[in-house]
C-alpha cells in the first residue's frame, strides 16, 4: 500500500486526494512569469492561488523554491569567478524568492513559513526536520530557501533531500511541459510522452526531469516525482484529485 494511501483522510465531504503530503518543486525562472528577469508578483500569486487549492483538498504542501531567476552559481563560474561564492550568491538568491512565495501565500490567506538551510534569523526560521514536522502538523505551508545549504548542489536535490525529510508522498516538479518526453516536445515533433516511467529509466536514459542527483535520492527514499505544467493553473490540484496531465515517475 502506498504511504499516502495510509495517511490520507482528504477534505471534509470530499474524495480523498491521491497524496497527503506533497513537496512542490517551484524553479526560479517559473516566478519571471512573462519578465525575462526577477519576481512577476502575478506569477507569485497564481502559484500560491494553486496551492490553496491543494491545501483546500487536506494536502499538506511544502515548497522548495529555486534561484535561477535571480542568480545562478555556475554562470559565475563559466567567466572564471570562485564557485563556491556563486553558490552561495544563487542560495541568497533562492531567499529572496522563498520571502515572496510566503508573501503571495500570506496574501492568499493561508499561513506559511520560510524555513532557511542556512542560518538568517532576521530574515526567516533556520530549517530543523522537527520543526520542519511541527509546522506541518499545525497546517502551514513551508517554503524551504537556502537549498541543501551546500554549493555545488541543486535546487532540484534539495527538493528530493527535503522530500525525503519530510516523508512526502510525491514529489511534485512543475516544468514548461505536461510531463516526461522521450525527447524535448519542443524541438523534436517524434518526441513520445510517458504516462509512467521508473526512476531507473529516467537516469538510464538521461532523460532530463530533475538532475540526477535528485532522481537517484527520490528513487532511494521511493517517492514518486510527478512532472506536471506550470503553465496549467489548476493542474497542481486536478492532479491530486486524479484529473489532470502528468508524468509519474515511480519505482
Ligand atoms: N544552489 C547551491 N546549493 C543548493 C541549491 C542551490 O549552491 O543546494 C545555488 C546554485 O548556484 C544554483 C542556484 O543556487 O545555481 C539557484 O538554484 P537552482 O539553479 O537549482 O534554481 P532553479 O533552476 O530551480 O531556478
Amino acid at each position: 500500500m502506498a504511504k499516502s494511501e495510509k495517511r490520507a483522510s482528504g477534505p471534509k465531504g470530499g474524495a480523498k486526494p491521491r497524496y497527503e503530503r506533497v513537496l512542490f518543486k517551484v524553479s526560479g525562472e517559473a516566478l519571471m512569469g512573462s519578465q525575462s528577469f526577477g519576481i512577476d508578483p502575478a506569477m507569485t500569486a497564481r502559484i500560491a492561488g494553486d496551492v490553496k487549492e491543494a491545501v483546500q483538498l487536506g494536502v499538506g504542501v511544502a515548497i522548495v523554491v529555486g534561484g535561477g531567476n535571480i542568480f545562478r552559481g555556475i554562470a559565475l563560474a563559466a567567466k572564471g569567478a570562485d564557485r563556491v561564492t556563486g553558490d552561495h550568491m544563487g542560495m541568497l538568491a533562492t531567499v529572496m524568492n522563498a520571502k515572496a512565495l510566503k508573501m503571495a501565500l500570506d496574501d492568499a490567506g493561508l499561513d506559511a513559513v520560510v524555513l532557511s538551510a542556512v542560518e538568517m534569523p532576521e530574515f526567516c526560521e533556520t530549517f530543523t526536520q522537527r520543526g520542519l514536522e511541527s509546522h506541518l502538523e499545525a497546517g502551514r505551508v513551508v517554503v524551504f530557501a537556502g537549498g541543501t545549504g551546500n554549493p555545488f548542489f541543486t535546487t532540484d536535490t534539495a527538493a528530493a533531500l527535503r522530500a525525503s525529510e519530510m516523508r512526502a508522498d510525491a514529489l511534485f516538479k512543475g516544468t514548461q511541459v505536461d510531463g516526461v518526453y522521450s525527447a524535448d516536445p519542443k524541438t523534436d515533433e517524434d518526441a513520445q510522452r510517458f504516462d509512467t516511467i521508473s526512476h531507473d529509466d529516467v537516469l538510464a536514459r538521461g532523460l532530463k526531469v530533475m538532475d540526477q542527483a535528485a532522481v537517484a535520492l527520490a528513487r532511494n527514499a521511493d517517492i514518486p516525482i510527478v512532472v506536471f505544467s506550470l503553465q496549467e493553473p489548476g493542474e497542481l490540484a486536478r492532479i491530486l484529485q486524479g484529473k489532470g496531465r502528468c508524468t509519474t515517475v515511480t519505482n
